[in-house]
């Protein structure tokens, strides 16, 4: 019977887990394996020993922040340093947003430190300091809080059979289904979505979250996935495809005739959820057909002149200038050394003169081009842009007081300026 209008049709059944069977058996399977080999990380232990649902629900908000753009490794010392500092929302409302870009530093993606304590406060000062207990109204009520984040913390600390949808689970989703339309498009996540949902096991929703995102980060990882490990190969469809090929190649070099291995995708041309007709199935990639992505965006190429400022402090030991950024934008409110975007192309005599000038206009010292000491060039990669800082250096004799009306600044030891908060980029500087 035809749909009624503006019902998109179902995705052709290979796409799909529709066996209710085959979906108790992937559960257990899963789960099972994940109790075996799950990694000890510090907010599966707050999450499993916390009696309290809104530290819970806490805990596992602040590691779901920090893990997303972050590797797992990495985030352990800052969650250890972060929950004991802050152990409950009331006292991350209490804290400074200075202390929270301290504790940040070389995390990167600034900006979640920051919206992570503003919705503490809200949450303290609006709710009660009761976090909201469902996925939907973590998500409508807590900014920074999104789908994926809200199906988290609702799953794993509440319980609430509500699947989620990370890049991890992306990929799992896309080789067991053998989908292989751009993954990042909307109808993609959106059947991911729905499948998640699908599949979450309903005694142990955050286990078995926890689980798929663990496989994808384990196991079904993005070059070399360990198939022959896996927990779940058998109900895994870019796997089968892979063996029936090569069960086809190797009648084939002995001689034996036999069928030509069915290639077609899932048998419905045009197929919003199959690879796109212009990029068939590589037999050399295997499993790694999946998922696919449309083409990235390059970063964009940026280059600023920076300037590490030194005088001699009273107790004799070197001191830096480091001013503060803008509080919104890119690295918003953290510190750094006086820098100053520059032209594409420009001559480096030029970014000499322009560096002098915007350290004389803003310090009314007499900086000139020549005093400027070349030191080299350090490349940081940002998530979207391509930065080279071009690095110079200048000494100040005697005791300079800045304009405290220009933007926010202060001298340091080198000491001091780890301790800050200071992106990782100014620490290569
Ligand atoms: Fe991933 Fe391989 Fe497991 Fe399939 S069998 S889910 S491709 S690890």
């Amino acid at each position: 019977a035809a749909l009624p209008a503006g019902t998109a049709a179902p995705p052709p059944a290979t796409h799909l887990f529709s066996d209710p069977a085959e979906i108790e058996t992937l559960r257990g399977n899963l789960l099972s394996w994940y109790d075996r080999c799950k990694r000890d990380l510090p907010w599966r232990t707050l999450a499993a020993t916390e009696p309290d649902a809104d530290r819970r629900a806490y805990a596992v908000w602040v590691s779901e922040i920090m893990l997303q753009q972050t590797q797992v490794a990495t985030v352990i010392d800052y969650y250890n340093r972060w929950m004991q500092k802050w152990p409950t929302l009331q006292t991350l409302a209490q804290a400074s947003l200075e202390e929270v870009n301290e504790l940040w530093a070389g995390l990167g993606y600034y900006s979640r430190g920051k919206r992570l304590q503003e919705a503490a406060r809200k949450v303290v000062s609006e709710l009660a300091g009761r976090m909201p207990r469902t996925a939907e109204d973590l998500q409508k009520l807590l900014p920074g809080v999104g789908r994926y984040t809200a199906g988290a913390i609702a799953s794993i600390s509440y319980g609430q059979a509500t699947g989620v949808v990370d890049g991890n689970v992306i990929r799992v989703l896309c080789r067991l289904r053998c989908i292989g339309a751009d993954s990042s498009s909307p109808a993609v996540i959106d059947r991911l979505w729905d499948m998640a949902n699908a599949l979450v096991d309903r005694s142990r929703p955050g286990d078995f979250n926890q689980a798929l995102m663990e496989l994808g980060a384990t196991v079904c990882v993005p070059k070399a996935p360990l198939c022959g490990e896996c927990p779940v190969k058998q109900h895994c469809r870019a796997q089968r495809r892979v063996e029936k090929e090569l069960a086809f190649a190797s009648r084939k070099l002995f001689g034996k005739p036999s069928p030509v291995p069915d290639v077609e995708d899932c048998g419905a041309g045009g197929c919003p959820l199959c690879p796109p007709a212009t990029e068939p199935w590589d037999s050399s990639l295997g499993v790694t057909n999946f998922p696919r992505k449309a083409a990235k965006k390059q970063p964009r190429a940026a280059r600023t002149a920076t300037c590490v400022v030194e005088r001699r402090g009273c107790h004799g030991a070197l001191e830096y200038l480091i001013v503060q950024r803008p509080s919104s934008g890119l690295l918003a409110g953290l510190w750094e050394f006086p820098s100053l975007p520059l032209a594409q192309g420009l001559q480096e005599e030029k970014q000499r003169e322009a560096l002098a000038d915007h350290l004389r206009a803003w310090t009314g010292w007499p900086v000139v081009a020549g005093g400027l000491r070349f030191i080299g060039e350090v490349i940081h990669i940002f998530s979207h842009i391509h930065q080279t800082y071009v690095v110079y250096s200048f000494s100040l004799d005697g005791d300079v007081t800045l304009d405290p009306a220009l933007s926010p600044s202060r001298w340091v030891t080198a000491e001091e300026f780890h301790t800050s908060a200071v992106s990782t980029a100014m620490k290569k500087v």
